[in-house]
């Protein structure tokens, strides 16, 4: 059963978990400098036996699906040992992550066997220069390789992202790129529309484009949209039974976007934030030090729920406490 209602009779069987803000790569609306150590901070992220009981502690609330996130969360030395202990002390059913795809093709053989349920790989091109220049990185060939890679090891819930740039792969071409990419393989590829943050407005200025462009492109080449399941995210999808793959939209601006929405999350040093956006959060981790906390921190998180908004408000150019998605998670 879900404990987690808010006033607007959403519940949320469903946590993002961030478990570092840093990241190898230099995504242009993201970390364009990337990620910057500062000398005072710690960089104190939650640790193994935190993890636990945050862990526990959502799914004795109702919560099924856990999402790691960051930054990178592959960065961290014991992200296998966090999807050991999801999988083996808490009731998740659902273990997913998105990813940079940073060595992809070295660890895909791991990910499989650690009994991960889907992955989220973020790709905003298949030209290689233009990866290259979004991300600061010329790793497409290695990302491409490992998708390859979890196919042939038969894994199945495999999603890409992209996120949509004005002049940059936004083009017809692009969207033709990724079709002919998705009639070969049984991949999803969403494009998102790019967020305004704390950080990135001059970028956001320049390069933000409605979606709209690519859901025209999808009603003139015959793609239908399908309509929301049970388990539905964020994600308009769109089918067409020559390809394998699907197409997907996700558009925080638009009218109902905040009205599906199934999810918490949780920042890398234990920040509890009822949405992506806005001003609600508080620290929940000097309840995760010990066993015992365990029905004192389900009586806060119970209680925040009332605080949660019905939209994130993006469209008035709130982005409330979010400089850059690296920490929330995106
Ligand atoms: N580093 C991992 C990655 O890139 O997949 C996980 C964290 S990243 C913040 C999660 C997702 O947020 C990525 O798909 C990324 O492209 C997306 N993202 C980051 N900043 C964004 C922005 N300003 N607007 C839209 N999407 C953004
Ligand atoms: Fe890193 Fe992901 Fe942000 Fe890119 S979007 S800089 S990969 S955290």
């Amino acid at each position: 059963m879900n404990n987690l209602k808010d006033n607007f009779g959403r519940t949320f069987p469903y946590i993002r978990l961030s478990i570092s803000d840093v990241c190898n790569f230099k995504c242009g609306y993201c970390l364009p400098n990337g990620y910057q150590v500062d000398k005072n901070d710690q960089r104190k992220f939650l640790h193994l036996d935190e993890i636990r009981r945050l862990a526990i502690v959502f799914s004795k609330l109702g919560v099924r699906k856990i999402r790691l996130t960051g930054g990178e969360p592959t960065v961290r030395k014991d992200f296998f040992e966090i999807i050991k202990i999801l999988r083996n002390e808490a009731d998740i059913k659902k273990i997913v992550i998105t990813t940079n795809g940073y060595h992809l093709d070295k660890k895909a053989k791991k990910l499989v066997d650690s009994g991960l349920n889907g992955i989220n790989i973020s790709i905003d091109s298949l030209d290689r220069k233009v990866f290259k220049n979004i991300t600061g990185h010329d790793r497409l060939i290695e990302i491409l390789k490992g998708i390859q890679d979890l196919q042939d090891l038969n894994f199945e819930n495999i999603k890409i992202n992209a996120v949509l740039l004005k002049n940059v792969n936004a083009s017809e071409k692009d969207f033709e790129e990724w079709g002919d990419f998705i009639k070969k393989n049984k991949v999803d590829v969403r494009y998102i529309e790019l967020m305004q943050t704390g950080d990135n407005l001059n970028y956001f200025k320049k390069y933000h484009v409605s979606s709209k462009i690519f859901k025209d492109y999808l009603s003139r080449n015959n793609w239908i949209f399908q309509t929301f399941g049970k388990d539905a995210g964020p994600s308009l999808n769109y089918i067409n039974s020559k390809y394998k793959g699907k197409f997907g939209i996700i558009a925080p601006y638009s009218k109902d976007f905040c009205k599906t929405c199934n999810r918490l999350r949780i920042t890398s040093r234990g920040d509890l934030r009822l949405c992506l956006f806005g001003n609600t959060g508080i620290s929940i981790r000097h309840l995760l030090q010990k066993d015992e906390q365990i029905v004192e921190l389900q009586d806060l998180i119970l209680k925040q729920m009332k605080f949660k908004k019905e939209s994130h408000y993006l469209e008035l150019g709130e982005t409330g406490l979010t400089k850059n998605l690296s920490t929330t998670g995106g």
